[in-house]
């Protein structure tokens, strides 16, 4: 781990004297966000802590049979001796679960953006996932592995990777995923639940974005409006991981959704081909992420946004040439 060493200890000294403890997750959860969610939140209970455990979008189908989802809250109730915030790059992230809380005490995170804002800081961009972190950190904080607890890790390693596959993965990780399965995670059935099987709406939500997918000189995107999302009744406000398949089209440099939320904002995502950085764009309207994979909300309606972020994406595909597909 490259987390500095006084860093892990302020953190963990913080950690052992408080009694009841926030853990806090971002919103749109993904299987990293609620991994890290119930890993770290399930290793306090059982060393004696009272834990609150927070997603105010709850949990998406893929975690909920995982030990643990169905006493995750949508928002806290009471006070806390410690907040510890988990895969969230900014305060923003995790909605308004922490207004009026002050700053938190711990910030858990792997994405290259975060802006560090909390008293301990614990981020190292080269994990794969914030659960690879918390594991990393179980032996300080002196908690256990327990089956739970690497179920929920390893269900964070397989989703941000997904399924093992992005251009950030290390042999490392695959240790990692190996020691989870000898502490009885099981692997084939946490990767049917959080990667492959999939709702009929989130079906049929991909066939309305795929519906009128474009391409163009190595960018590949689509829009989702929240007519789709009434049309299929798909319950989440996210994109049902149609960017993971937009991602793999032969030829697609960068894919982009742009994802139409109540609120007259957009939300963007984006996926890069190993090479390119997504994440500096984000950055630079609001958002973060990593290298590979970045998203920001952005004020307008949807075919502004739209125009004006293809617009500001395509240079990046100059300035680094590569293959562009042909129309
Ligand atoms: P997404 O496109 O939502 O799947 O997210 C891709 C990556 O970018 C994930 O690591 C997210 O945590 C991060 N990300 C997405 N949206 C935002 C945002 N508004 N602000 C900061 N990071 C974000
Ligand atoms: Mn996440
Ligand atoms: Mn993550």
């Amino acid at each position: 781990m490259q987390i500095a060493e006084e860093a892990v200890q302020g953190a963990a000294n913080a950690m052992q004297s408080a009694k009841r403890v926030l853990v806090v997750s971002h919103i749109r959860p993904d299987g990293d966000a609620i991994g890290s969610l119930l890993g770290l939140g399930l290793a306090l209970e059982a060393a004696g802590k009272q834990v609150q455990m927070v997603s105010e979008d709850g949990v998406p189908a893929g975690c909920r049979r995982l030990e643990g989802a169905g006493r995750v809250l949508h928002r806290p109730e009471g006070e806390f001796d410690l907040v510890c915030v988990v895969d969230c790059s900014d305060l923003e992230r995790t909605g308004s679960t922490l207004l009026g809380r002050g700053q938190p005490d711990l910030n858990i995170d792997h994405h290259v953006t975060n802006l560090l804002f909390a008293r301990h800081n614990l981020v190292e961009a080269g994990a794969v996932a914030t659960a690879e972190i918390i594991f990393d950190l179980l032996p300080a904080f002196q908690l256990s592995l327990s089956t739970p607890v690497a179920s929920a890790l390893l269900t964070g390693l397989i989703t941000d990777t997904i399924g093992f596959r992005t251009s950030n993965m290390t042999p490392r990780a695959m240790r990692l995923a190996a020691t989870l399965m000898e502490a009885g995670a099981d692997l084939p059935q946490l990767y049917l639940d959080a990667l492959a099987h999939r709702s009929y709406a989130a079906v049929r939500l991909w066939g309305a974005g795929l519906s009128r997918v474009e391409q163009q000189d190595g960018l590949v995107w689509t829009v989702l409006t929240l007519q789709d999302r009434q049309a299929t009744r798909y319950p989440g406000r996210d994109d049902a991981d149609l960017i993971n398949i937009l991602g793999a089209v032969d030829g697609a440099e960068i894919a982009i959704i742009f994802l139409e939320q109540p609120d007259g904002r957009v939300k963007v995502s984006w996926r890069a081909r190993p090479g390119l950085d997504v994440s500096q764009l984000a950055v630079r309207f609001g958002g973060g992420g990593h290298p590979a994979a970045a998203g920001a909300e952005i004020k307008g309606s949807l075919s502004d946004v739209e125009k004006m972020i293809l617009e500001q994406t395509r240079p990046l595909l100059e300035i680094n040439g590569g293959n562009r597909v042909q129309q």
